[in-house]
């Protein structure tokens, strides 16, 4: 097997480092833009309008959709270079909602969504999760009456970036609570910026973030806003859980966490001696950056796979339950590589690499749960992938 890209890919890949050495407004080096973070997001959000300029952003979307019809693995090569450099580029509009507007979508729902989506024009949040329902999605309660043209919708949708610049949410409500409970759901879009009945809450993380609470008390929805068909929508719901769950960012990403690390070790001393001259810091150096290939190479399998026209289920759950895992112990060993200082926050003077392994490392605990959990992601791989029965 063959693990090289095509040239012409390498070429991109060069042409796109050259664009972001010229046009990207900050330092990547020094700094890691949030896209949810009150000052980063409008820096983010410009940049993401010069990629959207050049059709980067959706760039293996079909042309009639405004795409450029490029392979899975250009998207890779992109989607690499941008991680590594903690751009926060794939958003949840570009990753789901496009692609399921594309299987499921009305030609009004296409024609209105996928060009903003492409520009950059407009920001997504995923209203799954409920105060009550989690990893048992499907016991969700958020309720969607019909009402003339329109659903009336009342309930919460909980943990979702509503809170952070979002003008829209796509989301799972109970259509029919007398049919069993993955049949009465449905896949509805709505505008949050504006619309009556909408309340949104900030929750405090661990990290330097929030999530947000939104609560819906009788908010109607337009009925032409139903993406699929009325009642069958988890299994919309569910193909975009495939499309979320594939994600060769964090092995991209991680590779410039590892390096900054080494360079550290290089030029710190403890107790008269370099970090990097310690061995049981080498060897877990060493350690991960052998899971850090790991993880890039199932990314690549995944692609690959989506590249042939094969759906991956379990090989994407291997990646996002291995991956976000390596991320978690890749954050972890900085920390205590760091010792004592390695503790402190971003805000401080003394914190190294400017807080930002210690501001990750508490991050990446929510990365093992966002998306479906470590566990769940394993029932996948036992059930679905290996055949297990269910326990
Ligand atoms: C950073 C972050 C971002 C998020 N973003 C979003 C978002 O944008 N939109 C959205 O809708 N949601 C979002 N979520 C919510 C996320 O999808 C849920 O937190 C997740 O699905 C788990 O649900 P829960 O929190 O209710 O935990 P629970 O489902 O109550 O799980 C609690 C514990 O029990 C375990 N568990 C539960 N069921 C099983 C089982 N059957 N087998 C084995 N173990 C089990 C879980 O693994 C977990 O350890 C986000 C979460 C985080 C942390």
């Amino acid at each position: 097997m063959d693990f090289k890209f095509e040239n012409e890919d390498e070429k991109f890949r060069e042409e796109v480092i050259d664009f972001i050495d010229k046009e990207l407004p900050w330092n990547w080096r020094e700094l890691d833009l949030d896209a949810e973070d009150d000052d980063d997001k409008i820096l983010v959000r410009q940049f993401k309008k010069k990629l959207g300029e050049k059709g980067w952003l959706t760039m293996a979307w079909p042309e009639e959709y405004g795409g450029q019809a490029a392979s899975h693995m250009r998207q890779v090569v992109f989607n690499e270079e941008m991680a590594y450099r903690g751009i926060p580029v794939g958003d949840a509009g570009i990753r789901m909602v496009g692609p399921i507007l594309m299987l499921y979508g009305t030609d009004e729902q296409k024609k209105q969504f996928l060009p903003q989506i492409a520009g950059a024009e407009i920001n997504w949040s995923q209203g799954y999760s409920e105060p009550d329902s989690g990893s048992d999605l499907a016991s969700l309660q958020t309720r969607a009456v019909e009402d003339g043209d329109d659903f009336v919708v009342s309930g919460s949708k909980i943990w979702n970036s509503a809170h952070a610049d979002s003008d829209w949410m796509f989301m799972l409500v109970r259509t029919n609570p007398d049919a069993p409970k993955h049949r009465g759901i449905s896949f509805v879009l709505t505008e949050l910026e504006g619309t009556e009945g909408v309340t949104i809450e900030k929750i405090p993380m661990m990290w330097n973030a929030y999530r947000g609470l939104a609560t819906f008390s009788d908010v109607r929805i337009p009925k032409k806003n139903l993406v699929g068909e009325q009642d069958r929508g988890w299994y919309v719901g569910a193909a975009l859980l495939d499309f979320e769950r594939s994600g060769v960012d964090r092995p991209a990403k991680a590779k410039k966490v590892l390096e900054d690390l080494v360079q550290f070790c290089k030029t710190t001393q403890k107790n008269g001696r370099l970090l990097s001259e310690d061995p049981i810091i080498r060897r877990e150096l060493a350690d991960l950056a052998v899971q850090i290939e790991t993880t890039r190479l199932m990314c690549y399998n995944v692609a690959w796979m989506q590249s042939k026209d094969l759906i991956p289920n379990m090989e994407a759950s291997i990646t996002k339950a291995y991956g976000t895992e390596m991320i978690n112990r890749l954050y972890g060993l900085g920390v205590k590589i760091m010792g004592i200082h390695g503790q402190l926050e971003p805000e401080s003077k003394w914190a190294p690499l400017a807080g930002r392994i210690e501001n990750a490392w508490l991050r990446s605990f929510g990365g093992m749960v966002a998306a479906g959990t470590s566990e769940i992601q394993r029932s996948v791989i036992a059930t679905r992938g290996l055949g297990l029965p269910r326990g």
